[in-house]
């Protein structure tokens, strides 16, 4: 493991409480870090967090996190990190919050995968007000509001259009997104996604429009 670049795991079980044990082989900074779909353990994300290796990540790319612990290694990787993916993470609106203030300094993001998570408007528009200074971000997709379904979970394509050409606009105020794409929960009947790209892109399912 002596010039390791990559470190990346899908649904490795196993790992939860050995991070430790794997992290301490580093011996150069890991460029990426791709950790999907494995339980971790506390001390397994306040290992990572405190990892000297994992501050020149350029990208990272988790499905599960804790959140102080991503916090802080977002805080240690702003300079480097071009590329961040937390989709389908189960974020929640507050702990997004927690996480702006790093985000808003990662000032060679180019890639922003956040799309999958379950956040409302009010928090998905702070979100994009906190990108305001990261002008080398070229590919951002982001979850539709929680505003754009009914009670019963169905996605409300009027609302949705509306809400996401709102905060298409609130971008537009004071960068030019080059691919902004919001995407809502998979539809129940074909498991595809709507799309927001300045329009809104239904399933081809005939009660969808
Ligand atoms: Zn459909």
């Amino acid at each position: 493991m002596d010039c390791l670049r990559k470190f990346c795991v899908d649904a490795v079980l196993l790992l939860k409480g050995h991070l430790e044990q794997v992290l301490r082989h580093l011996k150069t900074p890991l460029k990426t870090l791709s950790i999907t779909k494995c339980p971790l353990s506390d001390s397994d994300w306040n290992h990572l967090s405190r990892c000297p290796n994992t501050r020149q990540l350029t990208h990272l790319e988790l499905t599960d996190f804790s959140p102080e612990p991503l916090k802080i290694l977002l805080e240690s990787t702003v300079a480097s990190l071009k590329s961040l993916d937390l989709e389908d993470c189960r974020i929640t609106d507050s702990q997004l919050q927690a996480l702006l203030p790093a985000l808003s300094r990662c000032s060679q993001l180019r890639v922003l995968s956040f799309h999958g998570n379950r956040i409302f408007m009010s928090a998905l528009r702070d979100l994009l007000l906190h990108t305001a200074r990261l002008s080398q971000l070229s590919i951002e997709l982001y979850p539709a509001p929680l505003e754009s379904y009914d009670a019963q979970g169905a996605i409300h394509p009027g609302r949705c259009s509306q809400l996401c050409a709102e905060l298409t606009a609130i971008v537009r105020d004071f960068r030019q997104p080059k691919v902004l794409v919001f995407c809502t929960v998979p539809c129940p009947q074909c498991g595809s996604m709507f799309l927001y790209n300045q329009g809104l892109l239904h399933c081809s399912c005939p009660t969808a429009a």
